[in-house]
């Protein structure tokens, strides 16, 4: 008997194991569109110019890599706090927000659980059905009870509005809500903004607690558009969390760069929110690295450089949207009595796409084709060479 000797084997995780798989597949012509990464029309993570040249003049000016204080680098945590709440906002005037640079919006999430688990050991932590997988495994694994809330109509392709504040309004008093502020991961289905008021007004009256996830802020409608939903939770008076990243906008994946920001009262509270947090970091990786934050400061602290970023997201973003328009076009034309405008309405990286587990398989299985079991496929990896093979393989399976 050793110690490791009872340990049984962890399933894989279900869309990190999906690229393992797709990676040990020897088949020429394989396509994957199950990971939640932007590429570009070559099919390469890209390099974007904006932190090429932040890259360029940060190598300009070496400096060893000291400590950050606890939570991040002050100068990004400023730019970030710009970009999510604007710049003249009056939460931020009033030192009501309190910003700590995290490792991705998943380190943001972390942080965040672990700390409300300290306020709220018991409460239930409610995600939409479906949600981003690796939701429930973080806030299962901060302690708390994790239950779905009703989100995705397949009926009208849509959000069950009803069925969500139906089921919010069972939670009892001080639960947490995780809510997608923009470009719902897996179902690209997001609330609009009387939705948006709607759900504050049932948050209020509840008293939940909002957490939000912002992980594709740009990749709905722009930077400022995508953020409404910052802007209305500020001004309702809620205190309120929220995690956001820069791993897709900056496409800055391996960096590990996110924020959590919490909303507080008064600025002395935030002070002490601030307080701990700095512990729960502590206790967990002591301080976050240097180089992702030094990244996007530098380019959100040049008005040249940022403008050069805000184009290249443009880019991004119209890309997505010129590859739906194709893939409801070709599969309109190749799939006859079915509607595929839906591919089109939503938002985002994704398109929950309406193939079933089995048919999923048959792409990955016949046509070297992977996407996520739920029917999820990035829109982000296909491109002009692809989409062909894609569509139709699509159309045989379904
Ligand atoms: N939340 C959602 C909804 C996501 O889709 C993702 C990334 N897939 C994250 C959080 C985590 O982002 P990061 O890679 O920055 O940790």
């Amino acid at each position: 008997m050793t110690l490791f000797s009872a340990v049984t084997l962890a399933p894989r995780d279900p869309i990190l194991g999906l690229n393992e798989a797709f990676n040990s597949d020897p088949r020429r012509g394989k396509i994957n569109l199950g990971v939640g990464v932007y590429f570009d029309e070559g099919g390469r993570i890209p390099l974007l110019q904006a932190t090429c040249k932040a890259q360029q003049s940060l190598l300009a000016t070496p400096a060893a890599p000291g400590y950050l204080p606890i939570d991040g680098l002050p100068a990004y945590n400023q730019c970030v706090q710009h970009l999510l709440f604007g710049e003249k906002s009056e939460l931020l005037q009033a030192q009501r927000v309190v910003t700590c640079q995290a490792l991705g919006g998943t380190g943001a999430l972390k942080i965040g659980a672990d700390f409300l688990k300290t306020l709220l050991p018991d409460a239930v932590v409610a995600i939409s059905d479906p949600s981003w997988e690796n939701h429930r495994a973080l806030f299962g694994g901060a302690g708390f009870k994790v239950q779905g809330y009703r989100y995705y109509d397949a009926q009208s392709q849509g959000v069950d509005l009803a069925g969500m504040l139906e089921d919010l309004r069972a939670l009892p008093p001080r639960s947490i809500v995780l809510l997608h502020a923009c470009c719902h991961n897996p179902t690209g289905v997001d609330l609009d903004a009387d939705d948006w008021q709607v759900l504050i007004s049932l948050i209020k009256e509840r008293d939940l607690v909002p957490f939000l996830d912002m992980a594709y802020q740009g990749f709905a409608q722009g930077i400022y558009e995508d953020a409404e939903v910052v802007r209305l939770l500020a001004g309702s008076g809620l205190t309120f969390l929220l995690a956001s990243s820069f791993s897709k906008s900056f496409s800055l994946y391996g960096e590990r760069i996110g924020a959590l920001s919490l909303v507080c009262a008064s600025s002395g509270e935030a002070e002490r929110v601030r307080s701990q947090i700095k512990r729960v970091i502590r206790g967990n990786y002591s301080n976050p690295p240097i180089h992702g934050a030094a990244l996007v400061s530098t380019v959100l602290g040049s008005a040249e450089l940022s403008a050069l970023w805000q184009q290249e997201l443009t880019q991004m973003r119209g890309r997505i949207c010129a590859m739906r328009q194709m893939l409801a076009a070709r599969l309109g034309e190749q799939v006859s009595g079915r509607d595929f405008s839906f591919i089109t309405r939503q938002r985002g990286m994704f398109s929950y796409s309406g193939l079933s587990a089995q048919q999923v398989d048959r792409l990955r299985d016949e046509f070297a084709i992977y996407a996520v079991g739920s029917g999820r496929i990035c829109m982000a990896a296909l491109n002009h060479s692809n989409l062909e093979q894609v569509v139709s393989a699509i159309a045989k399976v379904l």
